[in-house]
């Protein structure tokens, strides 16, 4: 086993124990919440020891460095998420690769990724980003606009809405990120109780590796960890 190698499986193991741990302090299993890896830092045969390692979802935040990966990495096991913004004209290219959207900011780009998975024959799974923390004004949209989205979405036949994604406003203080995470919960929540029946809200991304830990203990189902699972790796 190569040094990458071992040091990669030992970062793994770590994450998911801090996760698990996180879960069940929450009162939840481990396997309720979704590691996606994201390699944005590392070439794709870094990646690919990951997905070895048996973490096989992984995430891109730029979508031509997904597509470059996508194609160099082999192992069939892998589910791409694009985690960063999607730009309306890449979308044509990005789906027929990718799992989950995690970051559809805009009904206009909503739209456009209907359309496109309409005429490629297969629905988008999609999460809509929302604005938690106000202090981002360009990322995700405002909970307000959140309800209107979410109705307009319901008549789109090939989107389907898994969730939510967010971000913790970048204080590093523990109570504010608690705060934001908690904030997304409860739109989550409140949204749910009217929303129509083929939306389904029952994901909600959110947690990195500065986060992720407060993030589960809120509610996270899906945490999108990078830099923790490559301590060590030289770039
Ligand atoms: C880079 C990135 C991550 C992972 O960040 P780390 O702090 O390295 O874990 C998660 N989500 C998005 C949207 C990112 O761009």
């Amino acid at each position: 086993m190569s040094d990458v190698t071992r040091r990669i499986a030992e970062n793994l193991a770590a994450v998911r124990g801090r996760i698990a741990a996180a879960a069940g302090r929450a009162g939840r299993p481990a396997d309720a919440i979704e590691l996606v890896a994201v390699t944005k830092y590392v070439p794709a045969q870094i990646a690919a020891v990951l997905a070895e390692a048996g973490c096989h979802a992984l995430g891109e935040s730029r979508p031509q460095a997904l597509w470059a990966k996508a194609a160099e990495l082999a192992n069939p096991a892998v589910r791409w998420h694009l985690v960063g913004h999607l730009q309306r004209n890449k979308i044509a290219r990005t789906l027929p690769l990718v799992a989950l959207v995690h970051s559809v900011d805009t009904l206009r780009l909503l739209t456009a990724i209907d359309e496109e998975a309409g005429l490629a024959g297969r629905p988008a799974q999609v999460l809509l980003e929302v604005n938690v923390s106000g202090d981002r004004a360009k990322m995700g949209l405002p909970p307000a606009q959140l309800a209107p989205t979410i109705q307009r979405a319901a008549e789109l036949a090939n989107v389907s809405i898994r969730g939510l994604m967010g971000m913790a406003s970048l204080t590093g203080v523990a109570a504010a990120t608690r705060r934001d995470f908690g904030r997304l919960r409860e739109l989550r929540d409140q949204l749910t109780a009217e929303c129509p029946a083929n939306v389904s809200l029952a994901e909600l991304s959110m947690g990195m590796s500065g986060d992720y830990e407060i993030a589960i203990e809120e509610g996270s189902t899906i945490v999108r960890i990078g830099s923790a699972l490559f301590e060590g790796i030289p770039a």
